[in-house]
Formats: structure tokens, C-alpha cells, sequence
């Protein structure tokens, strides 16, 4: 700590020359009563920032928009089995999320064997069609060597098999542009049509809201990260209790305060300090900021000097994920009425319904998630929650006639509509992963920057982590 504070100092006063002679600051910053680092959010990036800075003697504040910790980790606490609306699975590879969790001594259990006991069935036009149907099933378009496959499988042998990545990091390097591509071009080069490319990449999509949206470069990174865990004994990761237990435990952690219901609305800076502004009124003061704002909230942020052209552009372009979830009860099992599958990929606004089973031994269902993504997730966004609730449900009973009267609607979570979040994550368009990637990490003087969409090496909540620690150690000076 004593060391870096001479190194800290020095590159401060620098800073300040660089900011004072841009003309953009208009008077110094007082310094009193002020703290070494203030962290803008309380979710797994700005948490781990914090805990790693702490450690190394830094006093810090954590600033929180929200009346909770957590952020993108949601755990719906009050339906049985505490399903996630927000990040669940911790695989094998997130190294810093497993040595966090042992660190802390958060109770996990290994939730592998509830990942999808039962086949998916698709439901087409109000159709049901097995598993065992659909490799000759008039509705299956498929090429020749695809038609086996379950239409959302698709796109990941594709991009399995077409994956130019030597290792899934070259994404980042520049020389990896050719490859930035949209995912909708892979699949015509690979000879699909636009009815095979509806079908089993925009029906229920996992990124964007179409194969023309979504960078293939991303998709093969994201290919590549997973397959770097494929191989050893399945994990599947999640705090008993909820994920949200995780960050929970963390800001628990800190010595510094965590302030809930702060919502930031300004981070300025000079050459004596930075300060955070909310919309409250409250001002704090610093030597460094590090903001973990997802980027479709830093639309909304006035950074006093602005953020440089680059950065600009990434935050008012970078699209996030459109996910709405509703989670429903069932009050009997209809799926031993009709002897189907409770998992079920359908066409309606019902999406990609997934059984949980969230119990100790892994095999009841405690509840059911119906996942809308993209266009879907929209449609929903639409309406009333409450209109939202009911058309998923009378949907999913128009499909299913064994559910009729049997289903419980308990809640909604559109991340699209969420002030705090504008999404589910950052789905780089093609193109952008090249132009952008690196500039939405780039600190600027005194304001750091980390969230899951500036990690490099890692994705999701294992990427917040990493992107968190980034940020300590610059401040650090590592
Ligand atoms: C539905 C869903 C499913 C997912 N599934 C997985 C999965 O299976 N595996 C996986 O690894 N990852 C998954 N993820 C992703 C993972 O949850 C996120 O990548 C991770 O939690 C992001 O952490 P973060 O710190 O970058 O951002 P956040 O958690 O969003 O943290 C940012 C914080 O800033 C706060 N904030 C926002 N605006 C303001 C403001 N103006 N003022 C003050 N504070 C503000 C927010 O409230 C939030 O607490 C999923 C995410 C979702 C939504």
C-alpha cells in the first residue's frame, strides 16, 4: 500500500496536468472527507474490485442504486426451490468465483444433474413433436448431417465445427477482425437457408435478437471458453440459498460501507480527486472511481470530463441481451397427466420453458422458468407484467392442455426494463468486438472501469470477476 501510494500520487498528478490542460475542469475538487476508492455497484464486478483493493489496505465505499446487493444475480427467494432470474451456473473454469466462494465459506452444492433430466420437445404451430419424431418429422428442414439435432443445437455445432479460434482469447486480438462477422453469415457460407437459420438460431435466440445481430467472433470466443471446461467431471455450481448469496456475502466482507439506493448519476474528476454525484443529491469524493455500470445505464451518466470518442460510441451502440423471464408454480404435475416432457422450446411468447429442480436431490421439479428472449422478450415488454403473466400462461395452456388450471403465474423479470441493468449482458454486433472491446475497459484518469462487458478472457458472472479484479490492480498499479 505505501509503495503504490507514491506510484498512485505520481500518476495522479499527471492525470491532472493532462485534465487541467483540456480546459474541461472548471474548479478543483475539495478533498476532505473523502475515501481511497469508490465503487459504483454493488454486483459481483464491483464487489470483487472492492474485496481485492480492500485487501491491499485501500479504504473503500461501494455505491448501489438499488435496495439490494447483487445485481444481475436475482434469486426469487420466495418460490420454492429459489429459482435464478438472474446468473446461475458456475462451471468448472470460474476459478475466481470457486476460490471466492471457498474463501468465504459459502455453502454450494455441484446442481449438474438438474440441468435438463428429461428430453426437450418441441411445440411448432401449437404441435408437439419428440425428440425421437423430429429426425423424420415433415417440420424438420434441417440439412442432411443436422437433421438429428434438436433445432437449438444447431448453431453450437456450427459454430463448433467452423470455430477459427486457435485459442478462444485471439478474440480480442486485432488480427481476429476478419472474423467479426455476423453469425447469420456463417450459416450462409455453411449453406443454410433463411427458413433453417429462422428455425434454429432465431426461434428462441441466445444472443441478440437475430443471427444478423450477433458477431460470430463473439459466439466462437464464447465456443471456445466453453469447451475449455468440457472434459472433466460436470459442474454446475450454485450457492444454497441462491446465487445471490454470493455477492451477498461479499459486501458482508468489506470493512468500507455499502450505501443502498444511491443511484449515480454523475462521476467528475480533476487533478485533486473524483467525485461521484446521485441523483439524491449525495456527493462522495475519492481518489479513484471504479464504475461497474452495465453500458446501456452509462447512456444515462454525465462523466465530467466525457468519456473519450471510442468509449462514447461503445456505450450509446453496444446492444444488451432482451430477456424476460416468467417464473410459474405448477399445482399439480400435468406432465405426468400427458406424460411429457415439463422442458419444452416452443414458438409462442412461452419461449424456452426450463423444469428446475432445485431440490436436494435433484430430481422433482420445484418450479418452471418460461425464458423469452430477443423479439419475444420485446413482445412481452409490451404489455402490463400482470398482461405479461397471463399471455405466457394462456399460451403455454393453449400448447399444453394438461397444464390448463394447473399453473401459478408468480413473477416477472424483464432485464430490458430493468433502470439498473438495460438487458440480460452485452452482445457485441458484428464488427463491434473489433471496434469496441477494448476501449469499454480503458480507464480514464481517475475512473476505472470493469462489468462483465469489459472481461476478456471469461464470460458472464466468472467474467465479472475477472473484469472486477482488472480494475483493483490498476489502481494498484500491478
Ligand atoms: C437471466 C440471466 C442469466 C444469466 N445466466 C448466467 C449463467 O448461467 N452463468 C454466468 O456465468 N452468468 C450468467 N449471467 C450473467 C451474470 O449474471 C452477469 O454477467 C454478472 O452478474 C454481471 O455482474 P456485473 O458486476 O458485471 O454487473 P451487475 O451485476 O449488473 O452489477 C452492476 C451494479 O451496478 C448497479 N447500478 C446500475 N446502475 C446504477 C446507478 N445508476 N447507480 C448506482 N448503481 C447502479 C446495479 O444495480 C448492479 O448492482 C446471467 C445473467 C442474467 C440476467
Amino acid at each position: 500500500m505505501q509503495s503504490s501510494t507514491v506510484t498512485r500520487r505520481t500518476a495522479l498528478a499527471t492525470v491532472g496536468v493532462t485534465l487541467a490542460a483540456s480546459g474541461l475542469v472548471p474548479k478543483p475538487l475539495r478533498a476532505q472527507n473523502r475515501t481511497d476508492v469508490l465503487v459504483v455497484g454493488a454486483g459481483l464486478s464491483g464487489l470483487n474490485a472492492a474485496l481485492l483493493l480492500e485487501e491491499q489496505g485501500f479504504k473503500v465505499q461501494v455505491i448501489e442504486g438499488r435496495d439490494r446487493i447483487g445485481g444481475r444475480l436475482l434469486s426469487l427467494r420466495d418460490i420454492p426451490g429459489n429459482p435464478e432470474a438472474g446468473g446461475n451456473g458456475i462451471g468448472s473454469g470460474y476459478g475466481r468465483m470457486i476460490d471466492t466462494v471457498e474463501r468465504l465459506e459459502i455453502p454450494m452444492l455441484n446442481s449438474a444433474g438438474r440441468a435438463q433430466i428429461t428430453p426437450f420437445e418441441l411445440y411448432l404451430d401449437g404441435e408437439r413433436i419428440s425428440g425421437e419424431q423430429w429426425p423424420t418429422h415433415p417440420r424438420n428442414i434441417l440439412p442432411e448431417a443436422f437433421k438429428a439435432f434438436s433445432p437449438r443445437l444447431v448453431p453450437l455445432v456450427l459454430l463448433r465445427q467452423t470455430n477459427p479460434l486457435a485459442s478462444f482469447e485471439d478474440w480480442y486480438d486485432p488480427k481476429s477482425k476478419p472474423h467479426d462477422i455476423s453469425v447469420y453469415d456463417v450459416f450462409k457460407k455453411n449453406g443454410f437457408t433463411d427458413d433453417q437459420i429462422d428455425l434454429t438460431f432465431n426461434l428462441n435466440v441466445s444472443y441478440g435478437t437475430s443471427a444478423h445481430d450477433v458477431s460470430a467472433l463473439m459466439m466462437w470466443f464464447n465456443d471456445g471458453w466453453v469447451a475449455s471446461m468440457e472434459g472433466g467431471p460436470p459442474t454446475q455450481l450454485s450457492a444454497i440459498g441462491g446465487n445471490m448469496t454470493i455477492p451477498e456475502t461479499m459486501a458482508k466482507a468489506l470493512s468500507g460501507e455499502v450505501h443502498l439506493e444511491r443511484e449515480v448519476v454523475g462521476v467528475r474528476q480533476d487533478g485533486n480527486g473524483a467525485e461521484v454525484v446521485c441523483a439524491d443529491g449525495t456527493v462522495y469524493k475519492a481518489d479513484h472511481v471504479v464504475s461497474s455500470l452495465p453500458l446501456p445505464v452509462m447512456r444515462y451518466i454525465k462523466f465530467d470530463p466525457f468519456l473519450p470518442s471510442v468509449q462514447s460510441k461503445a456505450i450509446s451502440m453496444v446492444p444488451y441481451f432482451p430477456m424476460t423471464q416468467v417464473h410459474l408454480v405448477a399445482k399439480d404435475p400435468f406432465w405426468e397427466d400427458d406424460e411429457w416432457s415439463p422442458d419444452m422450446w416452443t414458438d409462442t411468447v412461452a419461449g424456452h420453458v426450463i423444469a428446475n429442480r432445485h431440490n436436494v436431490n435433484n430430481s422433482d421439479v420445484t418450479s418452471l422458468t418460461a425464458w423469452a428472449r430477443g423479439f419475444t422478450a420485446h413482445k412481452l415488454d409490451q404489455v402490463s407484467p400482470e398482461e405479461g403473466m397471463a399471455w405466457v400462461v394462456s399460451e403455454f395452456e393453449r400448447i399444453r392442455p394438461s397444464a390448463k388450471g394447473k399453473l401459478e403465474s408468480r413473477y416477472i423479470k424483464s432485464w430490458m426494463r430493468d433502470p439498473f441493468a438495460g438487458g440480460d449482458y452485452a452482445v457485441w454486433q458484428p464488427g463491434q468486438v473489433t471496434e469496441f472491446l477494448h476501449a469499454t475497459g480503458q480507464a480514464h484518469g481517475r475512473v476505472h472501469f470493469c462489468g462483465e462487458h469489459t472481461a476478456l478472457s471469461n464470460r458472464g458472472m466468472e467474467g465479472a470477476m475477472e473484469s472486477g479484479e482488472r480494475a483493483a490492480f490498476e489502481i494498484m498499479n500491478i
